[in-house]
């Protein structure tokens, strides 16, 4: 399935996610602090995934299905990897434009430097690019890009997106504890960021499971200080550090909510009950995917967590 939802979004409120890379995770970037694990295949260059015509179909049938209270305010493109390395990209954010819904798009901004991104997600209402650091070391430390990116052209392709979309952006930089959250790095970070100059600045923290699983979330002083540094610099600058809420919106079938949330995005247990009495289902759907190895079960900061897994 390729579209999953919708999920509680403080930054966009309700989401629908389109999943449009299918199976397995294909990024040019492996955060340390993913949330859909370790990248099984690298890439910088756009394929063929799906047909705009199956994500449109797919998304129309699920928003057919959905109740009225649950309908969303964003369609929003966040794949099992970087989304942009869709080739069809574009055609696909055209098309589910008829629907009359908001289309945002979250990438890392490892493609802006390719006209042909920069002109296709310009088609979005609201796009969201991760600038995690843009001192060189510490870009690598917390993002491990794809050794072919070239550092200086991608930050100036976040800079020309920026002059030439009219839509809305907002900015996501994750601070992980020891990594990307110095000072220094924070001044320079903050600099670039009142350069690309988003609507808002968004400064977050790992709040679920991440790839690599020593990895903490920086310290209340450091997100402080890192909230100072940017809001100094004239942006406007929201926190994100908590929990988004438990309302995931429901199609009726839980074995396909499940699977589908899951790919995407870790769903913490309580929220997993509320999806499941939604869908009036019992927990025994839980364990039998655990059981034939579709979810597995796991703890961060203290709350368990249910992901998908892939036997590739
Ligand atoms: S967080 Fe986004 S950009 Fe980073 S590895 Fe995961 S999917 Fe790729």
């Amino acid at each position: 399935m390729i579209s999953f939802g919708p999920i509680p979004s403080r930054r966009l409120g309700k989401s629908l996610g389109i999943n449009n890379i299918p199976a397995q995770k294909i990024c040019s970037y492996s955060c340390i602090y993913c949330q859909v694990g370790i990248t099984k295949k690298y890439s910088l260059v756009r394929e063929e995934f799906f047909d705009p015509m199956v994500i449109y179909k797919e998304v129309k049938a699920h928003l057919e299905k959905l109740n009225e209270e649950d309908l969303p305010d964003y369609l929003t493109f966040v794949a099992n990897g970087e989304p942009t390395l869709d080739i069809h990209l574009g055609e696909a954010i055209k098309k589910l434009k008829t629907l009359n819904i908001p289309i945002a798009v979250i990438t890392n901004a490892s493609m802006l430097c390719n006209k042909q991104v920069r002109d296709e997600i310009s088609f979005a209402d609201l796009v969201s690019v991760k600038i995690d650091s843009v001192e060189e070391e510490s870009w690598k430390a917390v993002n491990l890009p794809i050794s072919d990116i070239d550092f200086h052209d991608l930050l100036t392709g976040l800079l020309k997106f920026s002059r030439e979309y009219s839509g809305k952006l907002i900015s996501e930089t994750m601070l992980v504890q020891g990594v990307n959250d110095a000072s220094d790095i924070l001044h320079k970070t903050s600099e670039f960021v009142s350069q690309v100059n988003p609507a808002i600045a968004y400064i977050s923290i790992p709040t679920r499971p991440p790839a690599i699983s020593t990895v903490s979330a920086s310290s209340e002083d450091k997100i402080n200080e890192a909230y100072q540094i940017f809001s100094g610099k004239n942006l406007k600058v929201e926190l994100l550090l908590g929990f988004e809420g438990t309302n995931m919106g429901h199609t009726g079938n839980a074995i396909a909510d499940i699977l589908n949330i899951c790919t995407v995005h870790p769903i913490r247990e309580d929220t997993m009950l509320e999806l499941l009495k939604k869908d009036n289902a019992r927990i025994a759907v839980l364990d039998s995917l655990i059981y034939d190895q579709l979810i597995k079960k796991v703890t961060f900061d203290s709350n368990t967590f249910y992901l998908r897994r892939f036997h590739v």
